[in-house]
C-alpha cells in the first residue's frame, strides 16, 4: 500500500506509509491460495514461495494466524521468534540453491465497523472483514511476508459468489462453482506485500487503447450506492491516462480499478484506488483526487521514491495533478492554489518547517505541508526557471531511466540537468535541505524620472544566509501589470526597472510563485495554525466539557489547558464556548468581537469559527457555539477546515466559510 489522496488531504483520511525498502533486492516468487469468508471472518491460505539463492532471510506473519504447515525445502526451518506480534522464522543462507517455502495458515480477520471515523480507521491497521467490506491491507501481514523482499505473485481467491475481490494486477480468470467464486489476480511488479479488497461490487468496465496500442482494462468495482456513478469515474480516469500518457509515457500496467470501501478510507495502490463509498460521491474527487492517483501509477507506483533520502513522489503528484488542474481552470484558480499552500506554511511553527528531505510519508498535517506543499512549489520554481518545454524533457527522461526502479532526488536533479544543459546543485540544494523558506521583503521603492522615460527603483531584503532566487516583481503603469525577474543572491539589493509610462505601484511574487515564508500582511491567519502549533493555549469558557472533547479533535497536540479566568497568554489562542460567556471573554481582553461577514447568512446559525490577529502578533481562533449540543456538531467537521480563516455551522454543516484577504507585498509610487 502507498499513499494517501489529496481527498486524504481534504478530508483528513487514512495514509499508511508504504514499506518500500524492499523493492531494489531479489523478488521472490508466490503462489498463493486463500479462502475468505465474511460471515465467519474465516481465513484459510496456503502457498509456495520460490526464493532466489542469497543472504539469510526472515519470514513474518502476525501471530493471530496459526500456521498448519511450514516446510522448506520439504523440511520444517529453524527457530521461530516473536516480534511485535508477528511471528518470525529465520531462514539460513543458501548460496547455491533456489529454496522453496510452503505455508498454510488459517486465523480470524477483525470485523469491519463501518462508522469509524477518519481518526479511528487511521489507527486501526488491522486485517478486517464483513458481507459488506473486506479490507486486508499488506501492513498488517495477513499472508506471510518475505522480510526485505518484494513479492510477484499469483494469488487465487475463493470468496463467496455474491463478492468480488481485487488486488493489483491482472484478472487473470474468474468463475463461479457451488455458490463460490474464484478469481486469480498476476502482478509481475514486484511489491512489498499484497493489499486484498472484497465486497459485494457491481462491476463497469470497458478497454482503453494506451498509448502503445496496450488494451488496459478499467474497472469501477463499486457497493450498489454508488454503482451508478462507475461510467463516470472511467470516463475521468480515461482522460487522467490521455493527459499523463501524453505528457510522460504509456501507462505502466495492465489494468486500473477504481474500488469503493465502506469506511471513510483513501488509499491509492498500484492499478487501482480504494475510496470510502460516501468520498465517491464528492464531485471534487473525480475532478482532482482520481487524477492524482492515476499519476501515482507513474510516481510512486512506477518510479519508486528512495524513502531513506526523501520523498519526491508527493510533490511532483502534487504538481502535475492538483496544481495542474487548477492551470487548466486559469491562472488566477492556480494562484489561489498556491496562495493556500504558502499560507499553511506561514501557519506553521519554525520547528515543524523540515527541510524537504526529511520528509518520507505523511503522518501530521505539517508533513503535509512539507511533502506535498513545499515539494509542489519546488517543481513550480524549477518550470519557472528552466521553461515548460525544457521541464517536460526532463521528465520524461527521467521516467524512462527509472521506470520499474527506486529513484532519489539526486536522479531527479540529473534528468533537469541534462535536458536544460545547467548546473541545478545550488538550486536543489537549497530547497531540499534548509528548512524553512526565505523571508523576502520588499524594503523600499521609488519612481525616477529618466530622460523621457521612468525608472522604479526598489531594494528587496532577505534573511541571512541568503537564498538564491529569481524573484518576479510587477510593476503597474495603469496599461496592467508587467511582470520581470530579477536574480537575488544577497542580504540585500537594490534594482532598477525601466517603464514607459509613469508606475504607479510595484507589487513582490504577485502571483505566489516563490516559496517563502509570507509576510503577516500576506499570511491572513486560518484555522490551521491552531490545529499545528504545539504552543497554542485553549480557553474554555461555557459547556466546558463539549469545548474540550472539539478541542482535543482539532488540535493535533495534547491541549494546553489556561483558566478563563487567567490572564490572556502570550501565545496563540484557542478560544472555545458558549455565545454569551465568549463574547465576555473577548470584551474583556480588548480582542475583536465577531466580523460582520459571519453574521451575514441567512441560515440558522448554531455556531461561528473565526480567527484574527492580535496587535502583538499573535493569532486568535475562536469557536462560539449557541449550545452544547451545536459544540458537539463540530467534531466531525470542523478539523477538515483548516484552510478557513471563518466559517459558520448550522448543525454539522458549514454553511458559509472564506479566508481573510491576502495583502501582497507592495509599494505606491508617489508621482
Ligand atoms: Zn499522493
Amino acid at each position: 500500500m502507498t499513499r494517501g489522496l489529496t481527498i486524504a488531504l481534504l478530508l483528513g483520511l487514512l495514509v499508511v506509509p508504504c514499506a518500500n525498502a524492499a523493492r531494489d533486492a531479489a523478488p521472490v516468487r508466490a503462489d498463493i491460495e486463500v479462502r475468505i469468508d465474511p460471515e465467519t471472518r474465516e481465513l484459510t491460505g496456503r502457498g509456495a514461495w520460490t526464493v532466489p539463492p542469497g543472504e539469510s532471510l526472515a519470514i513474518s506473519l502476525d501471530d493471530r494466524f496459526d500456521v498448519l504447515r511450514l516446510k522448506v525445502d520439504g523440511r520444517p526451518p529453524s527457530a521461530v521468534t516473536q516480534r511485535d506480534g508477528r511471528r518470525q522464522w529465520r531462514l539460513a543462507r543458501s548460496d547455491a540453491a533456489t529454496r522453496r517455502v510452503e505455508i498454510e495458515w488459517r486465523g480470524r480477520l477483525d470485523p469491519l465497523e463501518a462508522d469509524l471515523d477518519h481518526r479511528q480507521v487511521l489507527r486501526h491497521v488491522g486485517p478486517v472483514t464483513a458481507p459488506r467490506g473486506t479490507f486486508l491491507p499488506g501492513a498488517a501481514q495477513w499472508h506471510p511476508v518475505f522480510v526485505g523482499r518484494p513479492l510477484q505473485y499469483t494469488l487465487r481467491v475463493d470468496i463467496p459468489q455474491s463478492q468480488r475481490a481485487i488486488v493489483a494486477g491482472d484478472l487473470a480468470s474468474d468463475s463461479n462453482t457451488d455458490g463460490r467464486r474464484l478469481q486469480t489476480y498476476r502482478f509481475e511488479q514486484p511489491d512489498p506485500a499484497i493489499d486484498l479488497m472484497a465486497g459485494p461490487y457491481r462491476v463497469t468496465e470497458r478497454k482503453f487503447t494506451g498509448a502503445d496500442n496496450r488494451k488496459i482494462t478499467l474497472r469501477a468495482l463499486l457497493h450498489e450506492d454508488v454503482a451508478d456513478l462507475g461510467a463516470s469515474y472511467l470516463d475521468a480516469t480515461e482522460r487522467y491516462l490521455r493527459l499523463y500518457e501524453r505528457w510522460i509515457g504509456p501507462y505502466p500496467y495492465g489494468s486500473f480499478s477504481i474500488v469503493s470501501s465502506p469506511t471513510p478510507t483513501g488509499f491509492g495502490m498500484p492499478t487501482l484506488t480504494y475510496l470510502g463509498i460516501d468520498v465517491l460521491r464528492l464531485p471534487f474527487i473525480r475532478d482532482t483526487s482520481l487524477g492524482h492517483e492515476v499519476l501515482h501509477n507513474w510516481w510512486g507506483n512506477g518510479v519508486y521514491p528512495d524513502y531513506a533520502t526523501g520523498n519526491w513522489s508527493e510533490g511532483l503528484t502534487t504538481f502535475m495533478a492538483d496544481h495542474a488542474y487548477r492551470e487548466q481552470a486559469g491562472p488566477a484558480v492556480a494562484r489561489e492554489l498556491r496562495l493556500a499552500w504558502l499560507r499553511d506554511l506561514a501557519a506553521l511553527d519554525a520547528g515543524q518547517d523540515q527541510p524537504l528531505r526529511e520528509f518520507t510519508s505523511r503522518t501530521h498535517g505539517s508533513d503535509q505541508v512539507v511533502g506535498y506543499h513545499k515539494a509542489a512549489m519546488l517543481f513550480v520554481m524549477l518550470r519557472d526557471t528552466i521553461g515548460d518545454e525544457t521541464f517536460d524533457q526532463g521528465l520524461r527522461r527521467f521516467w524512462s531511466e527509472h521506470r520499474g526502479s527506486i529513484a532519489s532526488w539526486e536522479d531527479l536533479r540529473t534528468a533537469f540537468e541534462r535536458a536544460s544543459q545547467r548546473d541545478l546543485a545550488g538550486f536543489f540544494a537549497q530547497w531540499l535541505n534548509r528548512a524553512g523558506a526565505p523571508n523576502l521583503r520588499l524594503e523600499s521603492a521609488q519612481a525616477v524620472r529618466d530622460a523621457d522615460q521612468w525608472r522604479v527603483d526598489f531594494t528587496l531584503g532577505q534573511d541571512r544566509p541568503a537564498y538564491q532566487l529569481r524573484v518576479p516583481v510587477a510593476v503597474d503603469a495603469g496599461s496592467g501589470q508587467q511582470v520581470h525577474w530579477v536574480d537575488f543572491d544577497r542580504e540585500r539589493a537594490t534594482f532598477g526597472l525601466r517603464s514607459a509610462q509613469p508606475p504607479r505601484s510595484i507589487t513582490l511574487d504577485p502571483d505566489a510563485r516563490l516559496l517563502r515564508r509570507l509576510a503577516p500582511g500576506e499570511a491572513p491567519p486560518i484555522l490551521r495554525s491552531a490545529m499545528l502549533d504545539p504552543t497554542t493555549v485553549t480557553v474554555l469558557t461555557g459547556a466546558e466539557e463539549a469545548g474540550a472533547a472539539l478541542a482535543r479533535r482539532v488540535v493535533e497536540h495534547p491541549l494546553q489547558l489556561r483558566s478563563p479566568e487567567a490572564p490572556l497568554p502570550a501565545a496563540p489562542l484557542l478560544l472555545v464556548g458558549l455565545e454569551r460567556d465568549v463574547n465576555r471573554y473577548l470584551a474583556r481582553h480588548g480582542l475583536p468581537l465577531r466580523p460582520a461577514e459571519l453574521s451575514a447568512t441567512p441560515d440558522r446559525p448554531t455556531a461561528w469559527v473565526w480567527t484574527a490577529t492580535r496587535t502583538t502578533g499573535e493569532t486568535v481562533t475562536i469557536v462560539s457555539a449557541r449550545d452544547a449540543a451545536a459544540l458537539a456538531a463540530l467534531g466531525r467537521p470542523l478539523p477538515h477546515y483548516g484552510r478557513q480563516s471563518w466559517l459558520v455551522f448550522a448543525g454539522g454543516t458549514a454553511t458559509a466559510r472564506g479566508t481573510w484577504p491576502s495583502r501582497p507585498q507592495s509599494v505606491r509610487l508617489d508621482r
